[in-house]
């Protein structure tokens, strides 16, 4: 016998940060919402693992709608980033030339910059370079200053979305697979991996790297996702001194190419490659891939190199055979697509939900915000330049366990596991653990931690799965 049926207004397939923050724009206008994840926890596809900038949407192509919602996304997360306290480090970034053709081009990219409504982008002399960056390879020319560029904690994103959703009162379907839909009337009954059935009056695609199959069980054959796999390296904290701001290479046509970039965490990032492949499950990091990175640092920074590496992970981009974000309403089916969500869907995530907000206001749905939280959700303070709890006397003396730190590298406290823990969106595993807190993400990469901490939550009930460690 099939579980009961549960009914919604809307479903939304994928509990990526595009996925909560449509859920939870949508929970504010009203509709009773269930966000569904095939995953065991929020935020745990692609949007784990990017390079974590706030971009200005300076080098977007002008005109296209992600040109438009990246521009407006920026804002708008940078306001509920400062106001739910998430990390964000407005460092600035320098597209930096190294030969005769790159330094051609600046002017066209500030130019493009213009047309895409960014005016603060300045081309600055070789010297003025050098004088910004002292670590610089050399070889380098002049160099487009984009200020407006900042790093974000990209973890919380996701997180704080999906438990202001929850706190609207969305359901929060995780471990759940859509694994195809009927019609049922004027309903959607989406079949779940354990045979449970769903319904819906609306149905959102956020699949991510599975959005186009998700779009053929509705029938729509209008992209192809090929994954982008995109390696980085992850630097520790004493190279963060080897740079004052992001650093760019100028773009391809395909790729924005290889940066290197602070961290909120105060570590350094180098990546990301740029691999198209077949698997959308192959997240690996290869020999070659590593090599290419570490040619391209030892070029733009070469004591990078002598700098230990911490952690190395790659993310898998959702390119399509087209340029533009995926999204199509399709309103006599009450179906809506947000697909190919390929390089900026952090920056643009907020933007997006207004978007599909506005798409199905005018297939005649009321979406304007009606609810509001009671109060101002606040995330705990991940980044380097944030108070943190074990750095903070008067937070300790009420709480003890805010000074007992179980997470050396990272300096992480018994008392923000135990928060994360104790949540209302509670980590399936170790990994989910870590991007709550930031706990097992320093040096050691959990080998003195862990075992603590996987006795922390036993202790407070949670069976963390210790082998869910995919960066
Ligand atoms: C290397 C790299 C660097 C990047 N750097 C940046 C950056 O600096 N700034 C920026 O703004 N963006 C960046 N991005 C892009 C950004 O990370 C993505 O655009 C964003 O994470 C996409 O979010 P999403 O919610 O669309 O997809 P995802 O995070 O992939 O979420 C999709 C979810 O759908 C679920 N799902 C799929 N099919 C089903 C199903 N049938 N049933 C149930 N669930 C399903 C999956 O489990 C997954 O959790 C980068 C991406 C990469 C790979």
């Amino acid at each position: 016998m099939r579980p009961a049926i549960t009914e919604h207004d809307v479903a939304v397939i994928g509990a990526g940060v595009v996925g909560c923050a449509i859920a939870r724009r949508l929970e504010r206008a009203g509709l009773d919402v269930v966000l569904l994840d095939a995953r065991g926890d929020v935020g745990d596809g692609t949007s784990k693992a990017n390079t974590a900038i706030l971009h200005t949407g300076f080098d977007t192509v002008p005109g296209s709608l992600e040109s438009t919602l990246v521009t407006t996304g920026y804002k708008l997360l940078a306001e509920h980033a400062a106001s739910a306290g998430i990390a964000v480090e407005p460092c600035g970034a320098l597209l930096v030339a190294w030969d005769e053709e790159q330094d051609a081009a600046l002017g066209d990219i500030r130019d493009k910059a213009i047309a895409n409504g960014y005016l603060d982008a300045a081309i600055i002399d070789a010297d003025e370079v050098v004088r910004r960056e002292p670590h610089l390879g050399p070889g380098s020319r002049r160099g487009l200053e984009v200020p407006g560029e900042s790093i974000i904690d990209p973890w919380s994103v996701s997180l704080s979305f999906a438990i202001e959703a929850l706190r609207g009162g969305a359901t929060i379907a995780l471990g759940r697979e859509v694994r195809g839909v009927e019609a049922v009337g004027d309903v959607h009954q989406l079949l779940l991996d354990d045979g449970a059935t769903l319904r819906a009056r609306w149905t959102i695609n956020v699949g991510g790297l599975r959005s186009d199959e998700i779009h053929r069980m509705f029938g729509h054959h209008s992209f192809t996702v090929t994954p982008r796999r995109g390696q980085l390296l992850v630097f520790d904290k004493l190279a963060r001194p080897l740079l004052n701001e992001i650093l760019l290479p100028v773009p391809t046509e395909r790729t924005k190419g290889v940066l290197v970039s602070p961290t909120v965490f105060g570590n350094v990032l180098l990546g990301p490659t740029a691999e198209d492949l077949d698997d959308i499950g192959d997240t690996a990091s290869t020999e070659d891939g590593i090599a290419a990175l570490l040619d391209a640092g030892r070029r733009v920074l070469p004591a990078l190199l002598s700098e230990e590496v911490t952690a190395i992970y790659a993310g898998l981009r959702a390119a399509t055979e087209h340029r533009d974000f995926q999204i199509e309403s399709h309103p006599s089916e009450r179906y809506v697509c947000v697909g190919g969500i390929r390089s900026t869907g952090l920056t643009a995530s907020m933007a997006i939900a207004e978007h599909v907000a506005g798409l199905l206001a005018v297939a005649g749905e009321s979406t304007e915000h009606g609810r509001e939280l009671d109060a101002t959700i606040v995330m705990p303070p991940l980044g380097e330049t944030q108070r943190r709890p074990a750095r903070d006397a008067a937070l300790i003396e009420r709480n003890p366990a805010y000074g007992r730190i179980v997470c050396h590298c990272e300096q992480v406290s018994a008392g923000e596991v135990f928060d994360a823990l104790r949540s209302e969106l509670p980590p399936s595993d170790l990994d989910g653990l870590r991007r709550r807190t930031r706990a097992c993400n320093g040096r050691c990469q959990g080998f003195y931690c862990s075992t603590e901490i996987l006795a922390l939550a036993d202790a407070a009930g949670l069976d963390l799965d210790p082998l869910g460690w995919s960066r």
